[in-house]
This record gives C-alpha cells, structure tokens and sequence, in this order.
C-alpha cells in the first residue's frame, strides 16, 4: 500500500479553533495515555470545505473498554460494534476503535438480515491503514491530526474535496452491494455539500436501486429523516429522483407522482419541502409527520379520487385512505406508529378545517393539532388544492379578538347544502348502571 499524503495546515486551511474543545481534549488525553487518535469522517469533511460540523467523530487503536478507563465517565454503546460516548461539558463525542476486515461487511450491515450479495464477517479491530477502507467515500475518509495539524489522506479524499466530487472507495457496485444505504448517502452529501458524482456513480445507482429492498425498513426511516431534515430537503427529494431511489423508498407515492404535473414551483410537495427547508434555516423545530403528511398526500388524494367523485372526502373516508397507504408504505420505510397517527392528525385536521363548521371553530382554534393542520392547509391552498381564501379565513380568525371571532363565525351563518338536524325527543337517562 501506497503511504498516505499528509496535507499541512498551510495547504488545508483548517483554523484550530473550528474544531470543538471537547474533541480537541478528547484526542489530547486519548494521546497523553499513550494511544493513536484523530479526528474522522464528516467532520474532518466539513472543516475543509469550511462549514461547520454537526458533531466530531474521533477514531483511536484503543478498545472500547481502554477508552472507558481513559474516560470513566464514558460509556459503551452498541452492542455488536461497540463504540464510547465520551461526555465533554455539554458535548458527546463518539470515540470508536479503528477496524479492519470489514471491505464486504461492515458495521452498517445488519447480522441477522444477511441477503444475497452481502457476505457478513465478524467485525475485527485493526489499524487506520485497515479502517479507511471500510469507510464509504474518499471525501468522508480523511484523518486530521491534532499533533501536528496534518490531515492523513489515503484515498486521495482531499483533491476530490478540492474538486467537489463524491467517490467511492473502491469499487461503486459492490461496495453498494455491501451496504445498499450508501446510494441514500449520495443523496444527501450530494444534496447537502453541493458536490457532483464521480462517472458511473449515478448509473450504478440507478441500476442497483432495488437493492433498498433488502434493507431493514427501520434503517430506511432513520436515513429518510437524515435526507429531510438535513435543510436539504428540496434538493434531496431531486436526487432521490435523479438516482431513481425515491420509488424504492416511497412505491405509492411514486406511483401517485407519475404521469401528474408535478410543477416543482407550486406543487404541495416541492412547497412543503422548501418550507421544511426555511424552518430548519430559521432554527424553527420540523416535526417528521408533517414531512410524511406532505409526501403521502397525493398517494391518499389519488385513493379517495376514486371513491368520492369531487366532493371534499368525509372524515371516515379520509381516515380509510390513510390507513391503507400509511399500512402499505410503512413495509418499505418503518414510521413509528407514534409518528404516523400524528400524520393522520394533520390531515384530520385540515379536513375540518376546510369544513368550516361554525360549531367546531373554537374547539378547533384550540386543537393541539390546530397549527400543524392550518399549515397544511396553507400548503393546499397555495397549491390551489383548496380556495385561498378559506385559508386567509383561518389565519385572520387567529390574529382576531374574542368578539371578533364571534363575529367571523356568525357570518358564516348555516352551512348551505347542511340540513338543520331535527330535534329528536332526547332518550331519558335510566339512572344508575
Ligand atoms: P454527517 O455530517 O451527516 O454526520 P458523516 O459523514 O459524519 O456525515 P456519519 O453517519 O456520522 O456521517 O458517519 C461517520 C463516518 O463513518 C463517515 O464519514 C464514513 O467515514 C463512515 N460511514 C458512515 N456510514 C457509512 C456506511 N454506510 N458505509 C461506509 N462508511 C460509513
Ligand atoms: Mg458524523
């Protein structure tokens, strides 16, 4: 093997005071008691494209349980690849031990859904000339060394960051096969850092899309999440496209897109991933159900098309609809029941929002899934999927003082087409039971 390029501080750039003081101190002590460390992955990417990294990996040749006794306060996660969580003030890093054996298996496979093509071996701790070539792309391979602030390249990571291009290490079709969520990690790096593919990543892509299939739904729906709420949401949902992933993740909502104009300036979808987009930009919370609302909502529209002939669905039907494309996409893509009755939610609640029942407006003024569902309906309405100005109505009634409110609901006045219910005598209550 080739000896590694060492790139120095002055042709890197990286500023020490970009690199958090937990992982500086984490690597200081880690090298006091006599180990190797350094900074890994994403981080290290991060810092020479000058962003600021989400959090620092650091990678060392001691065992988990050394690193337990340099750090008593750590503690080993995982259980089959064990990794320490070392807690530096308000900072965790991630300490982990570098690995070897691991080109056709690695720890982003799963034992027990081992499938054609992926040969699972017991993961083997090694050394850093081993652990680089388990990792997946030459620009999230790279070492940064705090002794002496060189960055240690083997894969040539740092040109291709200079050059703006995501490669695999080795060879792109089997190391997919290895790990079939590498193409989701395309997605994102490339929606994410703005960078191009290296020749044939995509057409591999493209090819090997299917292989998703076999990966644990559950997995899916934490890279999902990644994809969306990385503030990239736009971008990445074009290149889940792009690489023809999304039909794997999302069947039912590919079909429903398909052959519909899907304008990507006012469509539901491309508004409510660029609002996704804002909040995130904004520091505001994003909440993963309202994502699903968004992308599940045309497969839902286009099941209720064939049962309700134009009219607005009532909530039965809605709730029917939802179920059934909720119950079938969660085979591919596992959303948590807690997150997907809250999807169901939201719907619910734009639905009798845009019934406007004068009865129900203040109990739903006062829903706790009032502000999810009206901002849905702002996304219908500006996607001229409901009149615009029932919406306006809702956001004026908000702003409005009590007797105002009382005021706006008087006008709406008896729902025309709505027949008074006829007082039935009520049924006397038979006390006690
Ligand atoms: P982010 O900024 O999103 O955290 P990251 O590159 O740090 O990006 P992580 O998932 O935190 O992504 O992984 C840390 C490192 O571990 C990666 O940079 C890469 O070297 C390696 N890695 C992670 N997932 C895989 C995978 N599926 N296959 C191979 N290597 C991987
Ligand atoms: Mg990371």
């Amino acid at each position: 093997m080739n000896p590694p390029r060492l790139i120095s501080q002055k042709e890197h750039g990286i500023q020490r005071s970009a690199i958090s003081r937990g992982a500086r101190d984490v690597v200081q002590r880690l090298v006091e008691s006599g180990y190797q460390a350094e900074l890994v992955g994403g981080c290290v990417r991060d810092l020479v494209l000058g962003r600021v990294p989400k959090d620092f990996d650091v990678v060392t040749n001691a065992t988990p349980e050394e690193v337990r006794q340099v750090f008593p306060r750590s503690r080993v996660v995982g259980r089959r690849f064990r990794i320490a969580h070392v807690r530096m003030g308000r900072e965790i890093i991630e300490v982990s031990t570098y690995r070897a054996g691991a080109t056709d298996s690695d720890e982003y496979s799963i034992a027990s859904q081992s499938v054609e093509g992926r040969i699972l071996r017991d993961n083997v701790f090694g050394a850093r000339e081993e652990d680089v070539f388990r990792r997946d792309f030459t620009v999230n391979a790279l070492y940064y060394d705090l002794g002496n602030d060189q960055l240690i390249d083997y894969v040539g990571g740092f040109s291709d960051l200079s050059e703006g291009v995501i490669r695999f290490i080795g060879d792109p079709s089997r190391r997919i096969e290895e790990d079939p969520v590498r193409m989701l990690r395309v997605a994102r790096f490339r929606a994410k850092l703005d960078l191009d593919l290296s020749p044939t990543i995509e057409d591999v892509c493209r090819e090997q899309a299917f292989l998703l299939r076999h990966v644990p739904p559950a997995r899916l729906f934490d890279e999902v999440l990644k994809l969306f709420q990385s503030g990239h949401a736009v971008r990445s949902f074009e290149e889940l496209e792009a690489l023809a992933l999304f039909p794997e993740l999302f069947p039912e909502a590919d079909r429903a897109y398909s052959g519909v104009d899907l304008d990507p300036a006012s469509g539901l979808v491309a508004q409510g991933l660029a609002n996704t987009d804002r909040r995130i930009q904004d520091g505001k919370p994003v909440i993963p159900a309202f994502l699903f609302a968004v992308l599940f909502w045309r497969p839902v529209t286009r099941s209720l098309g064939r049962s309700s002939d134009g009219r607005p669905p009532s909530l039965v039907e809605l709730h029917k609809a939802a179920h059934g494309v909720l119950d079938r996409q969660v085979q591919r893509v596992a959303i948590p029941r807690r997150i997907s009755s809250v999807v169901v939610e939201i719907w619910d609640m734009a639905l009798r929002l845009l019934a406007r029942r004068p009865r129900s407006v203040t109990r739903l003024l006062e829903h706790k899934r009032f502000r999810a569902g009206y901002d849905f309906l702002l996304l219908q309405a500006h996607s001229g999927e409901v009149p615009l100005d029932l919406a306006t109505w809702w956001t004026v009634i908000q702003e409005s003082s009590t007797d105002d409110r009382q005021a706006m609901i008087q006008s709406l006045g008896p729902k025309p087409g709505v027949r008074k219910r006829r007082s039935r005598p009520r049924k006397r209550r038979t006390g006690g039971q």
